[in-house]
């Protein structure tokens, strides 16, 4: 592992963190004391400072707001049964950051500011990690384009920054899912398996619509016939069929690489599952579910763990699922959560201490 960087910090005067109820505290709404900055210019990340969590001062014109360039990530922190902290799988988080960097022709963030910036402030606001059951403190890397100039070109001067937020447990009910056949997410060619800010923005329109339809998500689908699925809204997807677990392969850059999607995985196969990626078509799906063949459909990711999907509509064609005689997808669930906060033996290395 890297030595430690000396990275300037700043304390706040007063924390923030008894103004907390931890009762309540909804995904993504409340942040930590401190926060990470750097700045890129001049060929070089400098001025990495750990700061009071605070207002950015930007021009209107800087080129994120006008362009894009802008990319993050989502980890999460725990503590277990003895109170201590860890970070789960981190490094792949940073080695897919920079893989959307490159796809979005941003610069790399170093390791040592990456991965050591993200324990050090971890470490310093270690208090937000909350200490129940199925809560966790959601760690948000992310990167734009902070040239002062309206032209289309990369940027010369970019910022990081990570943000930490605690939060209880989401509550996810099982999900009504729509098939989408008209909007798309992600096209070979184009940046899907990124974690870039527009892949979200462009992804609300279909969404509203679903949810006026009365779904709570849709099922993407490949952008030339409709029929091969993706994944759900930003979770990757799974569909165990018979004695395998089926999820949508990574080839052509049309799906996320998911850190939760390669755990599931790693745990389906250890539970003697057939674990499958590849391209999946609706008619499989549909014939497997006539056949009762297909017993579960599930989305993976980081801030909602393990989603179920109890309903999935196809054209006039609705497959139902009973979600309480499922086997896989709770398991996978419990094996995770366990691991994650410490129940479980580590047996895969997958938490990073923080000291
Ligand atoms: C972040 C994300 C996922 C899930 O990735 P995890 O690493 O498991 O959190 C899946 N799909 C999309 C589109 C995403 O943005």
């Amino acid at each position: 592992m890297l030595a430690t960087m000396d990275i300037a910090t700043t304390l706040v005067e007063r924390s923030k963190l008894q103004d907390l109820n931890f009762q309540d505290i909804p995904f993504g709404k409340y942040f930590s004391d401190h926060m990470l900055e750097a700045d890129y210019e001049n060929g070089e990340w400098k001025s990495v400072e750990i700061k009071p969590y605070q207002p950015l001062l930007l021009s209107p014109s800087i080129a994120a707001l006008h362009y894009g360039q802008a990319i993050f990530e989502g980890v999460k922190a725990y503590r277990d049964v003895n109170g201590e902290a860890f970070i789960f799988r981190p490094q792949d988080n940073f080695r897919r950051f920079n893989v959307s960097a490159d796809r979005m022709q941003m610069p790399h963030v170093p390791e040592e500011i990456f991965m050591e910036g993200m324990k050090q402030l971890v470490a310093l606001d270690h208090k937000w990690i909350p200490e129940k059951a199925d809560h966790s403190l959601y760690i948000r890397p992310f990167m734009f384009s902070s040239d002062e100039l309206i032209g289309v070109r990369p940027s010369e001067k970019y910022k990081f920054l990570i943000l930490l937020s605690p939060t209880g447990p989401y509550y996810n009910a099982p999900m009504r899912i729509y098939v989408e056949e008209q909007y798309v997410r992600a096209v070979p060619g184009g940046i899907g398996y990124a974690k870039a800010a527009g892949n979200y923005g462009s992804s609300m329109y279909a969404t509203a619509l679903a949810k006026k339809k009365g779904y709570d998500q849709v099922l993407w689908t490949d952008a030339f016939e409709h029929k091969y699925v993706q994944e759900i809204g930003t979770m990757n997807v799974f569909f165990i069929i018979g004695d395998k677990a089926v999820t949508p392969g990574l080839e052509l850059g049309t799906i996320l690489d998911g850190v939760t999607r390669n755990s599931a995985l790693t745990i389906l196969a250890d539970m003697g599952y057939k674990v499958e990626e590849r391209r999946v078509h609706i008619d499989e799906l549909m014939e497997a579910y006539k056949n009762g063949e297909l017993k579960e459909v599930f989305g993976t990711g980081t801030a909602a763990t393990i989603s179920y999907i109890k309903e999935l509509r196809y054209k006039d064609f609705t497959m139902n699922f009973d979600c309480d005689s499922w086997k896989a997808a709770p398991n996978v669930k419990k094996t995770l959560n366990g691991i994650r906060e410490g129940r479980i033996p580590d047996k895969y290395g997958w938490m990073v201490k923080v000291h």
